[in-house]
């Protein structure tokens, strides 16, 4: 049997992990150079998500094979589980609360801004997101109430929240 196939397969899968690899690293530097050091540690489905956002730019995911919008932006697609087809599409940011709940029990690093307002948004391009909502009280009337996403540093780090809309 001839092995030719199997050898240049072998090889063109060598080039792609090289590739890879050479991806990684200067993922890794583009993140060292906007983070710093240590956490937070993102994976590839939401890198490219985070650096946009540093820049003061929100987006959402998309999928490349079936067209369904999502967030948070991932690997793998939760409509049709296609793998590595994501591509992210600005958002506006802006829709209305369809729910909302008064989280007390935070994660540690947020425990001091606690009690932290959850809000579930549901984007003008028809995606349904989760965040927090700050400069707000919690009661029945967020339901249905307009807001925005706000890119804010906090705590010294760059997050994305929403805000309830002027
Ligand atoms: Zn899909």
């Amino acid at each position: 049997m001839n092995s030719q196939p199997e050898q240049l397969s072998e090889e063109a899968f060598a080039v792609r992990v090289r590739e890879r690899e050479k991806e990684a690293r200067s993922r890794y530097e583009a993140h060292r150079r906007t983070w710093g050091e240590g956490v937070p540690h993102f994976s590839e489905g939401t890198f490219e998500f985070w650096q946009r956002l540093a820049e003061g730019q929100f987006h959402i995911g998309r999928c490349t094979q079936c067209s369904h919008t999502y967030f948070p932006p991932r690997v793998i697609c939760p409509n049709c589980w296609a793998a590595d087809a994501v591509e992210l599409v600005a958002s506006k940011g802006t829709g209305r609360i369809f729910s909302y709940t008064v989280a007390h029990r935070v994660a540690n690093s947020l425990q001091s801004l606690a009690p932290l307002l959850m809000v579930c948004i549901d984007l003008d391009e028809g995606v349904r997101m989760f965040t927090w909502l700050r400069g707000a009280q919690g009661d029945a009337q967020l339901v249905g109430k307009r807001c925005r996403v706000s890119i804010e540093t906090i705590l010294g780090r760059i997050r994305f929240v929403a805000r309830l809309a002027e």
